[in-house]
């Protein structure tokens, strides 16, 4: 027969299962009894809505059968089942499912790494087997299929024979190794072991012979062994036990099973509602982002359940998207089994339920941030930008929700402060919230825009995300003082306030300031001279809302926009600098052309813009030189 090659990618996957060393081996019974579960969901939904099938609940289990002397294993459901094609899809190929994702050749080399953190669904048989062979009869088909496979160097699919829909998982067991015996996947106590520790909560019955002792017959003493097929697990949801029962092991486990992610949950918060619409739900807030979850790929929302029937996969509408991490599930006795998309979306209920929802995570995470600051730190840094992304996306409208989870990076503190702790600390003098926009801390650190207001001890916000600047935009203010960037227009410093001095100062240097203007031509605004400089000679600063970081991120998206913020150049009077400029205006119009030339260029290096004649600059600082 033909044998069919592997695609690249699952290769590459099942050579790292087929050698694999990790420890923990016995998750491919979870993974493949995840998989069973799922199909059976598949086929029970329909048979409830379908009234014209006949099922009945016995109908659907998971068994598992041993066959010690062959050292066979197999796991077998009476799920939905799968067409030649779907095997071929399914499993020829890495899940399309994207549970597993290469970022490079080096990540191979970190198996621990890669089974830890996505999983690897059904190819973690491998693990564990020499040859695995799945036979299969999809519903709706008369014809069933084996697909085979004894490792990297392909696979091959045959029509078979099988009685009723569903699928066998069958496990041709390894040879024991000195490091790994696989023997004890046929025992009955340990594979008792393992479902009971990671598939408790599977809702269909996980059946296996097991062997049992009774007295003989016609003896008072005399026992004999008999075996009788026995359901291993509770089958009661996770969701439906009492709290105290359950341990954070449970929770871990039940993260795992349900694929949610392949770290280790924060928090979880487990409720239930009592009332018009009645609902039981396990969230989870997770410690690390999903390879994907920043990509356009990334799908967010919670399983639904009627009265213990998944009915959607990921129901978008009971989370928003800046909890759009969040995973976990809700179950409803009061919603339709057959209650489609399109109604959910106006579904009122469903609404209150959302925002039920909401105001749980919310509470949560300020619960977190309160009492575990370092966990939410963690937090903050896989998940803070969709938080600010949500403050910005609905133009401010869910800042209430949202403002007290900030978290910017401090002057001050020299770490990452909410904008509470910012506000409680100002001086009262203080009129605006400062911050300044950069790509490093290091950067904005030496920004000469800033000078001034450390000189006056004032904090100041760092904002190295691009997104930073937008959502604060949106937010405007926070407990009424409002943002400003320390390169915006004003300050509200009083030694802002134009003295009789400054006046003069300016009506001095009229000219110069026009001149330069000229010289510099669109590029700029106006010249100015400066009063938040201390040591630099000159700055870039804006005026109006849109500032020069802005206009840099602007610069970058797809779209050809002219987006230009109002720039203007402050020039340091005190700066000895400023005497050889108006020396030169006087004497030397070149020199002074040149003069404005580097002063301007220089101001556009220290905001990390490029040069628009790098040449022609280094020309010029030759030419002084
Ligand atoms: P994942 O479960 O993450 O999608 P897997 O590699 O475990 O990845 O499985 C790939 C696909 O194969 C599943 O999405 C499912 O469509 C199909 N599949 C696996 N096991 C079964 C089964 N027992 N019955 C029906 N379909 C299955």
């Amino acid at each position: 027969m033909e044998k069919k090659e592997f695609r690249a990618e699952s290769k590459r996957l099942l050579d790292l299962m087929i050698n694999s060393i990790y420890t923990h081996k016995e998750i491919f019974l979870r993974e493949l009894i995840s998989n069973a579960s799922d199909a059976i969901d598949k086929l029970y939904y329909k048979s409830l809505v379908d009234k014209d099938m006949d099922f009945s609940k016995e109908d659907f289990y998971i068994s598992i059968t041993r066959d010690t002397d062959d050292r066979v294993l197999t796991v077998t459901d009476t799920g939905i089942g799968m067409t030649r094609e779907e095997l071929e899809e399914n499993l020829g190929v890495i899940a399309k499912s994207g549970s597993f994702a290469f970022k490079n050749e080096n990540e191979l080399t970190e198996e621990v790494d890669i089974i830890g953190q996505f999983g690897v669904g059904f190819y973690s048989a491998f693990m564990v087997a020499d040859k695995v062979t799945v036979v299969s009869k999809a519903f709706g088909h008369d014809k069933a299929y084996k697909w085979e496979s004894s490792g990297a160097d392909g696979y091959t699919i045959e029509e078979c024979h099988r009685e009723d829909v569903g699928t066998d998982i069958i496990l041709k067991l390894k040879e024991n190794i000195e490091e790994e015996n696989y023997d004890r996947f046929l025992e009955e106590y340990e594979l008792r072991r393992i479902i009971k520790k990671y598939s408790d909560f599977i809702r269909y019955p996980i059946k296996m012979m097991v062997t049992k002792s009774r007295l003989k017959d016609g003896t008072e003493n005399e026992y004999e062994d008999y075996t009788q097929e026995e359901t291993i697990n509770s089958m009661v949801p996770i969701w439906r036990r009492n709290k105290n029962e359950l341990t954070e092991e449970d929770y871990e486990n039940f993260y795992q099973e349900k694929r949610y992610g392949f770290d280790k949950p924060l928090r979880t918060i487990h409720f239930s509602v009592d009332g018009m619409m009645s609902y039981r739900s396990i969230l989870y807030i997770p410690s690390k982002a999903p390879y994907d979850f920043y990509t356009k790929e990334y799908e967010k929302g919670l399983e639904l359940y009627s009265s213990g029937v998944l009915i959607m996969d990921k129901c978008s509408e009971l989370l928003p998207d800046y909890f759009s991490f969040v995973k976990g599930v809700v179950d409803s006795e009061d919603l339709s089994l057959n209650i489609s998309r399109e109604v959910l979306q106006h579904d009122r209920q469903l609404r209150l339920m959302g925002k039920k929802i909401e105001e749980k995570i919310k509470d949560e995470l300020k619960d977190l941030l309160e009492n575990e600051r370092e966990k939410y730190e963690e937090f903050y840094k896989s998940f803070g930008n969709q938080l600010k992304f949500g403050v910005y996306k609905d133009f401010g409208m869910n800042r209430q929700a949202l403002e007290d989870l900030l978290m910017f990076y401090s002057s001050k503190e020299g770490k990452l402060v909410t904008l509470e702790e910012y506000f409680n600390r100002m001086p009262e003098e203080q009129k605006y919230i400062y911050y300044a926009s950069g790509d490093s801390i290091d950067r904005i650190d030496k920004l000469p825009q800033t000078e001034l207001l450390k000189d006056k001890g004032y904090e100041i916000l760092y904002f190295t995300d691009e997104i930073d600047e937008f959502s604060i935009k949106m937010l405007m203010n926070f407990k009424e003082k409002e943002f400003r960037s320390v390169s915006g227009g004003d300050l509200g410093l009083d030694s802002e306030e134009k003295t009789d001095e400054d006046r003069e100062e300016i009506e001095d240097n009229k000219e110069l300031f026009s001149s330069m203007k000229e010289i510099l031509g669109d590029r700029i605004k106006e010249v100015r001279p400066s009063k938040r400089l201390k040591n630099h000679p000159v700055c870039l600063t804006s005026d109006g809302d849109l500032s020069i970081e802005m206009e840099k991120i602007l610069k970058n998206l797809p779209n050809d926009a002219e987006i230009k913020a109002d720039k203007i150049l402050e020039i340091n009077m005190g700066h000895e600098i400023s005497h050889k400029l108006k020396d030169a205006f006087e004497k030397d119009k070149e020199k002074f052309k040149l003069y404005t030339d580097i002063l301007y260029n220089q101001a556009l290096l220290i905001e990390g813009l490029p040069l628009e004649d790098p040449v022609a600059f280094a020309d010029n600082i030759s030419k002084l030189m």
